[in-house]
């Protein structure tokens, strides 16, 4: 059917602004990633237009302002609208807007961003970088290296990869099968079967009752070592984690939890590939997720905040030890057939130079630990109390509220209530935008970098009004649940 008709179809009215007819448009044409069909394309989905912005504050087409608290999908590191990278992003297009980096080609800002990853973004051991387009394409290519690493050892069934339960390694065969949480699994016949899962270092909801943090540590450890014992220590290739899980819920890992799970794969020979997706670049307060917690990762992966999301570039970081064993395969094997089109792609590594650049030059680091430090006393101030409010965390410019039915028995919403998306939905009528993540009722902060002690105390103050709103209806419900039983 032709767009026309719907409109016919649908009695628009005469009065439809331009941004209404794109969003009709948008429901006839556009096929949204993680988003109900039918729903959205009844108009059951508020849609809305994103048209501009700048710093932290985003605007729709009906001119409504809203703080951005969750940086897009985390990648806003440097924030929206920065004139340095639209210049650098259309120099670079002028002077040579794309080559292949294919049997030896390259270009400058590419070479130059590599350079920089390995001896000023990554922690000691690193020697290459590998370019893609998202964090999912980055990982696939984590899964083929450390299955050619293995092959080219002579460990032909060395091949399983443990990654762990709520992780979000991408959407991809290989990565949605890495990410360990059912919603990617179901209608894709998925996960795949050298990829199993081992627990996830949440300690709020998953600890045994009155465990302290170093007994939870210890059953993860417990955990991952039956899972190695039950397969073979000779059959698994390598360990996929976040340094903080992302989209699983925002978790920090209890301390101690990864010298411990480190010591166990280093034991076993089994390759760990960081996924710094989300913790790269300043995320936490400091340059890596790996430095924050002392990794010594053989492998890692970054994207979002390398170019803050203006345009979309990743990166596979590969240690010498790695490295070497590649060499040798392509002198017994000959090249490594692995790559992308538009692996190096000179507009995109410029715009990550220059967002490195504003990164440096504004100490957007040390900025993220103080002012993220900031945000999570703030929650804790605001929330700690709060009868809907089970738990309070973060790490950095990243943080999350839990919600919980009943927080002293430790009983969360029925999922069919949607707890969290009603309290992001209340944010978002209220002019914040925060994400409803993970399994359970979480919602997860991620301001840009750039997000300032004010901005902070305006988000708090948002978020608790829409609490607040939500929450009558929450607990009005919970009620009536009770009562019913
Ligand atoms: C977002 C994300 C990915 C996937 O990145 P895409 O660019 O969406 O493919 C992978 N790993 C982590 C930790 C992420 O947060």
């Amino acid at each position: 059917m032709k767009l026309i008709d719907t409109l016919m179809n649908a009695g628009t009215t005469p009065a439809a602004t331009p941004g209404d007819i794109t969003l009709a448009t948008d429901r006839h044409h556009l096929m949204h990633p993680g988003t109900h069909a039918f729903d959205h394309s009844c108009g059951a989905v508020d849609g809305r237009l994103m048209t501009h912005a700048a710093g932290i504050r985003i605007e729709d087409h009906a001119g409504r302002s809203y703080i951005d608290a969750f940086a897009g999908l985390y990648c806003v590191n440097i924030g929206y609208g920065r004139e340095e990278m639209a210049e650098a992003i259309t120099a670079q297009t002028r002077k040579l807007s794309f080559y292949h980096t294919y049997a030896g080609f390259s270009n400058d800002p590419a070479v130059e961003l590599s350079r920089r990853l390995i001896e000023e973004w990554s922690p000691p051991g690193m020697k290459k970088v590998f370019y893609g387009m998202s964090g999912s394409d980055a990982n696939e290519t984590q899964v083929k290296l450390v299955w050619y690493y293995n092959n080219v050892l002579g460990r032909s069934r060395k091949k399983k990869i443990i990654a762990r339960q709520r992780s979000y390694h991408g959407s991809g065969i290989a990565t949605g099968s890495l990410t360990g949480q059912p919603k990617f699994h179901a209608g894709f016949d998925l996960p795949m079967p050298p990829i199993l899962h081992t627990a996830s270092p949440d300690f709020y909801r998953d600890a045994r009752p009155g465990a302290s943090e170093s007994e939870f540590v210890a059953d993860c450890v417990e955990q991952l070592e039956r899972l190695i014992a039950r397969e073979g220590a000779d059959t698994i290739a390598a360990f996929f984690g976040e340094p903080v899980m992302g989209s699983g819920g925002i978790v920090p890992p209890p301390a101690g939890y990864w010298p411990a799970m480190q010591a166990v794969l280093k034991r076993h020979d089994i390759l760990f590939v960081a996924d710094e997706v989300v913790c790269g670049f300043g995320r936490l307060g400091s340059r890596t997720g790996s430095a924050h917690y002392g990794l010594e990762p053989d492998l890692i992966s970054v994207a979002k905040g390398l170019t803050s999301g203006y345009l979309p570039l990743s990166g596979v970081i590969v240690s010498e030890r790695v490295w070497e064993v590649i060499e040798r395969g392509s002198r017994e094997q000959g090249a490594m057939n692995h790559g992308w089109t538009y692996s190096g792609h000179p507009v995109c590594a410029a715009a990550a130079l220059t967002n490195l650049d504003i990164i440096e030059r504004e100490q957007l680091v040390s900025h993220a630990a103080d002012v993220g430090g900031y945000l999570l006393q703030r929650l804790h101030a605001e929330f700690d109390a709060h009868p809907l409010v089970g738990d309070v965390r973060g790490v950095g410019m990243l943080a999350a509220l839990e919600l919980m039915a009943d927080k002293t028995e430790r009983k969360p919403f029925a999922p069919a209530l949607k707890a969290s998306q009603r309290v992001a939905q209340a944010a978002l009528e209220r002019g914040l935008i925060v994400r409803a993540l993970g399994t359970n009722d979480i919602v997860g902060f991620a301001p840009p970098l750039v997000a300032t002690r004010a901005d902070i105390d305006e988000i708090v103050a948002i978020a608790r009004q829409a609490l607040h709103a939500a929450s009558d209806g929450l607990a009005g419900v919970h009620a009536t649940r009770t009562e019913a039983r």
